[in-house]
């Protein structure tokens, strides 16, 4: 590792330690790899003043999987010692009870957050593993071979030149996004609109969602919750519990696709009476029916509750449903009305990736491409620019980026979005970046120690600069 006050040069960076950026070093440290990607120096920058926590444990809602999902992060042979301290943590107790129901996300967190830093302190004891907190990536200028991070601590700025970026920085709800996502359905809310993002009303407890929404039910204003998602059934259950008291009587839901529910066989499906397609709705390899789609443990319960009974939970607030796209006759026009009137608007659209500026060396600005749910990337998570051209040496797989589904894992094929979660962070996700990461380094140092062969690679690496098709052919 080379450095100056200015300057310091590593092998990798981790940018963003949340849930994603340590699903990536757990399993490195699993797979028995982060030794080699740490010989040359790994950096963790992260904004937090402690890194390994990120947003899991802050909303104030149920996880949408069970606590054992949770502890099959930890469970490995390799992990075991210095995990050991967790016999004795009632966090972990807490999620081991509720092996085979689903936790409240609060608790889970905490528990990932305690994993986190017994994973932190261990890496930087035994691998020189360096943690630079409070630190927050402001810039990162990539080019072929190399990327150069911008850092800033406390006003004070420093570069790190790396050969391989881990980069995820958690999600964000930009409401530009929700005014175009409705407008390509011909929909366009009220001037008077007030767009609330579903990320910080899940954050909310009871005392501050009566703070930010009595104002609308005593003006007697609509609440619209946007979107068909996970968190679209949590925001409707928690907006239900905090103010049905405050007089909430009814909230309306606008979702563009059918509300789509889990299920854990076809036959499970059938017997509830759920309408799917068997060729699209059902993944191959499980024979689950709305694998990545679904709704699943409380959200599922509220889903279930809104379709057939237009309520919420075992509440007395009602639900008005409009499906914008080959939904109901009439549906549409219904959502044109409502978003047209003043209210509050709850964006459950998803989320985009919290991005640094990104620029080439030249200064030029690099521009993601996005997919649905996430951003376009290829299957190890480096990311595509507008132009199709793929940043080889940066990865994203976290929230607001996500992996497209992997065939060879199993999904539904009517599924569009991208899958991310802590369980995927741990495993598939990271495997793939673990592995694409480390070829990345031998073939960089390779061509370091044979100078000759380094024209082609630098070729080969920009080849696709020119004709994106051929991105990674060689
Ligand atoms: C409402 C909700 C519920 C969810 N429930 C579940 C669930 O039940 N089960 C599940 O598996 N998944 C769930 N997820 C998905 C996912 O697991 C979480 O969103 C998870 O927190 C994402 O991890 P992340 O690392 O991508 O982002 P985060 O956890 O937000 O971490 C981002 C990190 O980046 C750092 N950072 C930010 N900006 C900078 C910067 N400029 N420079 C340096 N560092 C920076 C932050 O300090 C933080 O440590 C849920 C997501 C949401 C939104």
């Amino acid at each position: 590792m080379f450095e100056d006050h200015m300057h310091v040069t590593c092998a990798c960076v981790v940018g963003g330690a949340g849930v994603a950026g340590m699903g990536f070093l757990f399993n490195a440290l699993k797979t028995g790899t982060l030794a080699e990607l740490a010989r040359n120096g790994l950096i963790i920058v992260d904004a937090s003043e402690t890194p390994g926590i990120g947003s899991l444990g802050n909303y104030c809602i149920t996880a949408n999987s069970v606590g054992d999902v949770f502890i099959d992060c930890l469970r490995d042979p390799r992990l075991a010692d210095i995990f050991e301290p967790l016999e004795y943590s009632p966090a972990y107790w807490r999620i081991r009870r509720q092996a085979n129901s689903a936790p409240p996300l609060a608790e889970a967190g905490e528990l990932m957050a305690e994993a986190s830093q017994l994973v932190l302190r261990h890496i930087v004891q035994h691998y020189g593993v360096r943690i630079w907190h409070s630190t927050t990536i402001t810039e990162v200028i990539w080019q072929p071979g190399q990327l150069c991070l911008r850092v800033e601590t406390a006003g004070y700025e420093r570069r790190i030149h790396c050969q391989g970026l881990v980069l995820n920085l958690g999600g964000r709800q930009d409401p530009r996004h929700l005014v175009e996502h409705l407008a390509a359905q011909g929909l366009h809310l009220s001037r008077s609109a007030r767009i609330l993002g579903s990320d910080a009303i899940l954050r909310m407890n009871a005392v501050q969602l009566r703070e930010h929404l009595v104002p609308f039910i005593a003006n007697g204003q609509r609440i619209s919750v946007i979107g068909g998602s996970h968190s679209a059934f949590s925001v409707l259950e928690n907006l239900a519990d905090a103010l049905e008291f405050a007089g909430l009587r009814e909230v309306t839901l606008i979702h563009r696709t059918p509300i789509r529910l889990f299920y854990e066989t076809v036959e499970q499906a059938q017997e509830e009476g759920c309408q799917f397609d068997p060729q699209q709705d059902v993944c191959p390899l499980s024979g689950r029916v709305n694998r990545s789609g679904g709704l699943r443990y409380r959200a599922l319960d509220i889903g279930r509750e809104v379709l057939a009974r237009s309520r919420i939970g075992k509440t007395g607030v009602g639900v008005q449903r409009m499906q914008t796209h080959q939904g109901p006759p009439g549906d549409l026009e219904r959502a044109a009305q409502a978003l047209a009137e003043p209210g509050a608007v709850i964006q459950c659209t998803g989320y985009q990736p919290v991005l640094p500026v990104l620029s080439h060396a030249d200064g030029t600005p690099v521009e993601l491409r996005q997919a649905r749910g996430g951003l376009d990337s290829d299957a190890n998570g480096c990311p595509l620019d507008q132009q199709g051209r793929r940043l080889d040496g940066l990865y994203l797989f976290g929230i607001g980026s996500g992996l497209a589904a992997d065939p060879q894992l199993g999904s539904e094929p009517s599924f569009e979005g991208r899958i991310y979660g802590v369980w995927q962070f741990h495993h598939d996700a990271s495997r793939v970046v673990i592995e694409a990461l480390q070829a990345r380094l031998r073939r960089l140092a390779c061509a370091a120690d044979h100078p000759r062969q380094t024209l082609i690679q630098v070729l080969d690496e920009r080849m696709h600069l020119l004709l994106p098709g051929l991105a990674g052919k060689r």
